[in-house]
């Protein structure tokens, strides 16, 4: 069964055509679009953390207990049996307003149960300056949580194995190709999206949600343009080791001439690291000997060399005026840890870039997460962005659900996503 985790209960047609590649216990729809093909509600395209999460909350949704959810992802599925001893070095900063998303269908608590590091500062200050500012919370309220997205992603799986009558899940089955209803349909035509997955198989759904990243095929399919430019930096990723064990509790990012850098808490002892900068650079951090990694980490946070006495002396003139405009008492400025040791192999780069697609909602189909933007990892948003998404979208389908509307032409929903773009549109 390693093709696919869950029998596909709405692609099983009794008494259909068999095609395609069998797999025990499976028979598949295959052919030309016709009556007997398999409708669904809503597909999501795309299993990441976003597209993974979307499913999740219509599978816990109560007015979508009689809803036929598919959920289509080109890899394999990701569940974590244990969890490993070392951590990843792909984690994500996660609000406490994504923590409340997850809560709401019980993936929360399985990432609690797993790993998590919650976080209760963020010291963000400049490297050629004394510019800095200091986020944190007089309540010990935790500003934020790192958690490694395979910790999400499991904490997901689990979630989405809860409701399998509610959601059907076909991991390893890329999508190829997406046709949208014509606006005459007839006997012959179906009003549905058509959905062709690589093996041949097809399938129809009211409703196309498209979780499918940044380079996704829904978004050019439907015909959504997208703005996007590459950054000139990729982001260097890594698990350190701090020099001294420390309550690790405060995410700190300082802005250097090349580009910021970030060090994000994992545990007492464990640091995550973001780094981003020249392409370059980024290949000759990769790559240098651990020693001079390490080095070039702890002048990046440590090192004035970029200080010039005209910044100095101009910072403190206006540091001194708007102490004068606004007297409130200033967080003091702590110094960061240095870091002693780098996990092996945990040295990685992701090329940076910007996407906006100029529209979220058309008829039929949503694009949510990287699919619809894609942000640069300088403000731990994108993820948290994607999450957003789901939430409005969750609310709006579970409205039209419980009063008995068509998914796909809720057009209430599409003024209403929409109106999340900024004002004005861009041409590609
Ligand atoms: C270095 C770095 C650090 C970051 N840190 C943070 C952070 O701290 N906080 C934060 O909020 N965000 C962060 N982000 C951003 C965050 O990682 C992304 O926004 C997020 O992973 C996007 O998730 P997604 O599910 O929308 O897309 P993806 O993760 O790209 O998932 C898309 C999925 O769709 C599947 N797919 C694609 N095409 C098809 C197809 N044709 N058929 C079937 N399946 C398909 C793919 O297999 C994939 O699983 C960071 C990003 C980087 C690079």
């Amino acid at each position: 069964m390693a093709a696919c985790t869950r029998l596909s209960r709405a692609l099983l047609v009794p008494g259909a055509t068999l095609g395609g590649p069998r797999l025990p216990g499976l028979r598949w729809l295959s052919g030309s679009v016709g009556p007997g093909q398999a409708v669904y509600d809503v597909v999501v395209a795309g299993g990441g953390m976003v597209g993974t999460a979307m499913a999740c909350a219509l599978g816990h949704n109560v007015h979508f207990r009689d809803k036929k959810i598919l959920l289509l992802e080109a890899g394999p599925h990701k569940v974590l049996d244990k969890l490993p001893a070392t951590y990843s070095n792909r984690v994500s900063s996660i609000t406490p307003g994504s923590a409340t998303l997850l809560s709401s269908f019980g993936a929360w608590d399985h990432i609690c149960n797993m790993r998590y590091k919650p976080f209760r500062r963020m010291q963000v200050w400049d490297a050629c300056s004394e510019a800095l500012i200091i986020f944190d919370k007089d309540d010990l309220d935790d500003m934020g949580y790192i958690v490694e997205n395979d910790v999400i992603m499991s904490a997901l799986s689990k979630q989405l194995d809860a409701v399998p009558d509610q959601v059907e899940v076909v991991y390893r089955s890329k999508v190829i190709n997406y046709t949208w209803p014509g606006p005459f349909f007839n006997a012959e035509t179906s009003p549905w999206v058509q959905i062709t997955l690589a093996d041949g198989r097809q399938l129809q759904t009211k409703l196309l949600i498209g979780a499918d990243g940044q380079n996704s095929g829904v978004r050019r399919a439907s015909g959504i343009q997208n703005v996007c430019w590459p950054y000139d930096q990729s982001a260097v990723v890594a698990t350190l080791h701090l020099s001294e064990p420390t309550d690790n509790n405060v995410a700190w990012q300082r802005f250097l001439p090349s580009g910021p850098i970030a060090l994000l808490p994992l545990s007492d002892t464990l640091s995550s690291l973001v780094w981003s900068t020249s392409h370059e650079h980024a290949a000759e951090l990769v790559s240098m000997e651990e020693e001079n990694f390490l080095d070039a980490i702890n002048s990046a946070f440590w090192s004035d060399a970029s200080h010039t006495d005209f910044i100095d002396s101009a910072g403190s003139v206006l540091q001194y005026a708007f102490t004068l405009l606004q007297p409130t008492k200033s967080s003091a400025r702590q110094l960061p840890p240095s870091v002693a040791k780098v996990d092996p192999k945990s040295r990685a780069l992701f090329p940076l870039g910007m996407g906006h697609a100029v529209e979220y909602v058309r008829p039929r189909v949503a694009l949510i997460g990287d699919a619809a933007h894609r942000v640069h990892p300088l403000a731990g948003q994108g993820v948290n962005m994607g999450f957003g998404d789901i939430s409005s979208l969750v609310h709006h389908l579970s409205r039209a659900a419980f009063n008995g509307k068509d998914l796909g032409t809720d057009y209430g929903l599409r003024k209403q996503m929409n109106a999340l773009l900024p004002g004005h549109c861009f041409e590609e």
